[in-house]
C-alpha cells in the first residue's frame, strides 16, 4: 500500500543529518566524526502528536553500512533529492517511501516493495 504521507521539514532535516553522518562513515572519515554525531544529543521535543514520529535517534545500524562507492553515490544522490524536494519518493512506483524505512536507510531510493522486486530482478 502506497503511503502518501509527505516528510515534514523537520524530517527532511533529520534525514539530511543522517545522510551527512553516513557520508563521513562511508568515506572512511569516521573516528571522531562518529562520536560527534552520536554524542550530539539533541533532544527534539516532538509536539506534533503525529503517529509514527518516534523520538529521533540513530536507529540505523551504522555497522551494516557498506563502505563502498555505490553507497557513497547513493548518499550523494539522496542529498540531491533533498535539495530537489523529491527525497522520499520511490523511484520505482513514485509512492512515498515509508518513514521507518527512510530512518533505517536514509539513502534508499525505493520503497520496500520495489526493493524486493529489484532484488528478484522484476524491475
Ligand atoms: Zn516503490
Amino acid at each position: 500500500m502506497a503511503s502518501t504521507k509527505k516528510l515534514t521539514p523537520k524530517e527532511l532535516q533529520e534525514a539530511e543529518e543522517r545522510l551527512r553522518t553516513m557520508l563521513q562513515i562511508v568515506s572512511g572519515d569516521i573516528d571522531q566524526l562518529e562520536e560527534e554525531a552520536l554524542g550530539e544529543d539533541n533532544p527534539i521535543a516532538d509536539t506534533t502528536g503525529e503517529a509514527g514520529t518516534d523520538s529521533f535517534s540513530m536507529e540505523m545500524n551504522l555497522e551494516l553500512l557498506e563502505r563502498d562507492e555505490n553507497t557513497l553515490r547513493e548518499i550523494y544522490e539522496a542529498l540531491d533529492r533533498i535539495k530537489d524536494g523529491t527525497y522520499g519518493i520511490c523511484e520505482g512506483c513514485e509512492c512515498m517511501i515509508g518513514k521507518e524505512r527512510l530512518k533505517a536507510m536514509p539513502h534508499t531510493r525505493n520503497c520496500i516493495d520495489c526493493q524486493r522486486k529489484a532484488e528478484q530482478g522484476l524491475l
